[in-house]
């Protein structure tokens, strides 16, 4: 009788229906304490893909139960007007998260925009303050992407600890924020880039490998290592023939063979992303509860 081999897919759409289940539950749980978790989207400029991203979120807020509320501003908005409506947010009690999507256009300081929202607000944890509470190991606003892998990490392999991850990619949104979390989870963590000697090298001593690169099936098998998990953030647009479509920073049919499990482009982290940005908007209402009131002077 032939043993039915294990399940290699990691299932990213199913695994965020359960994040959004359980965001749902604690936000009727919420509401029937009297407070409804509120999340702010500010989309600056008219970027196609920025526009569906933030339609998508908004649609999915309201499918959590979470009340939305969209800012669309013109692409020639300043940076002043930009801030000025942060600060009106920030104080605004009922409002529990706020996202301003990227990219913003050129004349606006990003840095100084994420800046300004405030860190109990910041669903996205860009903020310095989220930032360096996530690098000392503190529970805080945490970047949606990279907590979505961990979920996804965690779900099919158990304990991390002792594990070996390499972390292709350093970037603010992806790469660091993983490669903390991933400490934060007791593994042994290596972060490469593209100035990074002997890439494939490290990536066969892996035990985990987390792809954010963009760069369309950079990884194929002979970079890992028999039984490693792959986790593919990467989102390349490609054109076969006629067609276009969307693939990872994974060879996914050479990997899959190789590797104890994967996650697919698309289905695989992109679902996570936005159970994640649900998943944050109750935290920092839950965390707004909590914050002591502003003193009076
Ligand atoms: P960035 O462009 O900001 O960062 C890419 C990183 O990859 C950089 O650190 C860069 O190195 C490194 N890199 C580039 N080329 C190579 C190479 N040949 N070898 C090794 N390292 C290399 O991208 P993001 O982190 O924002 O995104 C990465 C990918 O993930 C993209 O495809 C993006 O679309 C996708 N993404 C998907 C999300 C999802 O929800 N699924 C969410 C966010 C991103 P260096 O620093 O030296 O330049």
């Amino acid at each position: 009788m032939n043993t039915p081999a294990p399940i290699k897919l990691i299932d990213g759409k199913a695994a965020a229906a359960r994040v959004i289940a359980e965001v749902k539950t604690q936000v009727a749980a919420m509401k029937n304490q009297g407070i409804a978790p509120a999340l702010t989207v500010i989309l600056v400029g008219q970027d196609p893909a920025s526009q569906v991203y933030v339609r998508n979120k908004v649609l999915r807020a309201e499918e959590c139960g979470i009340r939305s509320e969209e800012h669309r501003l013109p692409a020639d908005t300043s940076e002043a007007t930009l801030l000025a409506l942060i600060g009106e947010l920030n104080a605004d009690a009922s409002v529990h998260g706020i996202l301003v999507q990227l990219p913003l256009p050129a004349h606006i300081d990003e840095t100084r925009v994420l800046q300004a929202i405030d860190p109990l607000k910041d669903v996205d944890g860009f903020h310095a303050e989220n930032v360096g509470g996530l690098s000392q190991g503190r529970d805080v606003l945490t970047p949606c992407t990279p907590a979505g892998c961990m979920r996804l990490l965690e779900d099919s392999m158990g304990d991390l600890s002792g594990k070996h991850a390499v972390v292709i990619g350093r970037s603010n949104i992806v790469g660091k924020p993983m490669a903390a979390l991933l400490l934060k989870a007791h593994c042994t963590v290596t972060v490469v880039h593209s100035r990074s000697a002997n890439l494939k090298e490290l990536c066969r001593q892996a035990d985990i490998v987390v792809a954010a690169v963009g760069r369309p099936r950079l990884v194929d098998a002979d970079w890992l290592k028999p039984g490693a998990v792959v986790i593919d953030v990467g989102i390349n647009r490609i054109t076969e023939g006629e067609r276009s479509r969307l693939v990872g920073d994974v060879d996914f049919d050479s990997a899959l063979p190789k590797v104890a499990a994967i996650t697919p482009v698309p289905g695989g982290v992109g679902p996570m992303t936005i159970a994640f940005l649900m998943k944050n908007t109750l935290t920092a209402a839950r965390l707004q509860q909590e914050a002591p009131c502003p003193s009076i002077s």
